[in-house]
């Protein structure tokens, strides 16, 4: 990731550039045009610290560029908030850029309004959340890289909205990267939450950590030097060896499991090596376990059996001799890049060597991310008991509040109508689907938002029931055409004197 500048300054569009691999000239013209547009666009707006707005896409396109994603997701970054805070139309964004570009920036716009609702409801949403967004994976990304962005200025925030907004990226963002297997975004996500989401906590294990960490770090540094003079020694000579201190957040959780108790948990401080090849990983755990006495049950390949999101490497814990214990990690650069960026850092790699041509390998990377999507969908908890063919024929669809409300395909606004309430259904007069007039009858699609418009003089239609999908709309328009048609207004008067 890009750590926000503090110098008053923000990334320049060549030092944006420069972060992506393998850019072509079309890549820089794309990005030096959206770098410019953006902060013409942007140049009355100032950010809660008393920035230029335009620092904070700038940050924003960083971000992205740094994981590698394709040049029109740079520039979409860049553009993220011009339809939204800087009033730009989208049709201008269309003409100046492309039908793609437009894509992702509505996209983005549109997952803004996607609100946290409390604990007790997140898994839904972020279920939904995820399936809205199947359609471009990289929608996702660059709200995640926003996010980034807003999480690491949260102290210019009013203190009345902190805790919310750090609670939400706790629950959504950090869950959202670690799926993808994004394992620096989700500890900068946490850590940056962590004192603003749940202060008292964190100010505990920041004082458990800060003695225990004086000592581990002293034979963490020694273990490191010593493991690499012993693996060159045994013929791995190109190894990285050095050594990472777990992410506040994550230290928590895991002392919480561990009735706080710090000396229980072994992995505060982890040593890590770096080899070229898995065979160099199978031979350097070989070579260390010779030296070093592992903990029984401490030793994990995931290699062979990698955890749910991607994440390899062989893990053992080792007593270092001077009367402690210290976890040791083992992986090649692939698996570490792998580790720290999921998917963008793997397909790097992939192409490794091989000059591809810049079109195919955008191709072939929203290829992959699809896949992958589905893969991690199939895969995830939430979703592991529900078929993907249940989803297939649903749309979702937002309130303007953000709630999401799910609805067979082809349902209308008339669906929708009912599906929030009954008297709104009945009293329907008129509909807006993304802000724009629609009628009654038009068929919603997924990630659509939906505005209401009610009258009390407004009542069901029969042509109505043509319209619609759903069994509950339909037996409530029947309800509302039986009680007031004429000949049930005669039965009852009639049934009534009986
Ligand atoms: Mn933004």
């Amino acid at each position: 990731m890009f750590s926000p500048k503090k110098d008053g300054s923000c990334p320049t569009a060549l030092e944006i550039i420069r972060m992506l691999k393998n850019s072509s000239a079309e890549d820089i013209a794309l990005i030096k045009k959206a770098y410019l547009f953006a902060q013409d666009a942007h140049k009355e707006q100032k950010r809660n610290s008393g920035e230029p707005y335009f620092f904070h896409v700038a940050h924003v396109a960083a971000n992205l560029a740094i994981i590698n994603v394709d040049a029109s997701t740079v520039a979409a970054g860049l553009l993220h908030d011009t339809i939204e805070d800087a009033g730009v139309l989208p049709k201008t964004i269309e003409r100046e850029f492309s039908k793609e570009i437009l894509a992702l920036v509505e996209g983005v716009t549109k997952l803004g309004k996607i609100k946290y609702r409390g604990i007790e409801r997140h898994v839904e949403s972020l279920r939904k959340f995820f399936i809205a967004m199947s359609r471009d994976i990289r929608v996702l990304l660059i709200k995640l890289a926003d996010r980034l962005h807003n999480i690491q200025t949260l102290e210019h925030i009013p203190e009345a909205k902190r805790k919310r907004i750090a609670l939400e990226t706790l629950e959504i963002h950090a869950r959202l990267a670690d799926r993808f297997g994004m394992g620096k975004w989700k500890a900068i996500f946490e850590d940056a939450a962590f004192p603003y989401a749940f202060p008292e906590e964190y100010e505990r294990v920041a004082a458990i950590i800060k003695t225990k960490r004086i000592a581990d770090e002293k034979y963490a540094q020694k273990i490191y030097r010593s493991i690499q003079k012993e693996l060159v020694a045994n013929g791995i000579i190109d190894a990285r060896v050095n050594y990472r201190v777990k992410n506040l957040y994550s230290l928590w959780k895991k002392l919480a499991r561990k009735e706080m108790d710090s000396n229980k948990v072994y992995d505060i401080l982890a040593v890590r090596v770096i080899v070229k090849t898995v065979e160099d990983c199978y031979r350097a755990l070989g070579i260390i376990h010779k030296h070093w006495r592992p903990v029984p049950g401490r030793i994990k390949d995931y290699i062979a059996l990698p955890k749910a999101n991607g994440y390899r490497s062989l893990h053992t814990t080792i007593f270092h001799g001077d009367g402690g214990v210290i976890e040791i990690q083992i992986r090649t650069e692939e698996m570490h890049g792998e580790a720290q960026y999921g998917i963008a850092s793997h397909l790097a790699y992939k192409e490794n060597g091989l000059e591809k041509n810049n079109l195919e390998k955008n191709i072939t990377w929203i290829k992959e991310l699809t896949k992958w999507q589905k893969d991690v969908a199939k895969s995830d908890e939430f979703l592991e008991h529900l078929k993907m063919d249940f989803f297939k024929n649903r749309v979702f669809v937002f309130t303007p509040k953000g709630d999401v409300i799910d609805l067979p395909e082809d349902s209308s606004t008339i669906d929708f109508a009912y599906a929030i309430h009954s008297r709104i259904g009945d009293h329907l007069s008129g509909a807006k689907i993304n802000g724009k007039l629609a009628s009654l009858e038009t068929k919603l699609k997924n990630g659509d938002i939906v505005e209401i418009e009610t009258k009390d003089s407004s009542s069901p239609k029969r042509k109505w029931l043509d319209y619609t999908k759903t069994t509950m709309a339909k037996r409530h328009i029947r309800g509302y055409l039986e009680k007031t048609s004429p000949i049930e207004i005669i039965a009852q008067k009639f049934f009534r004197r009986k």
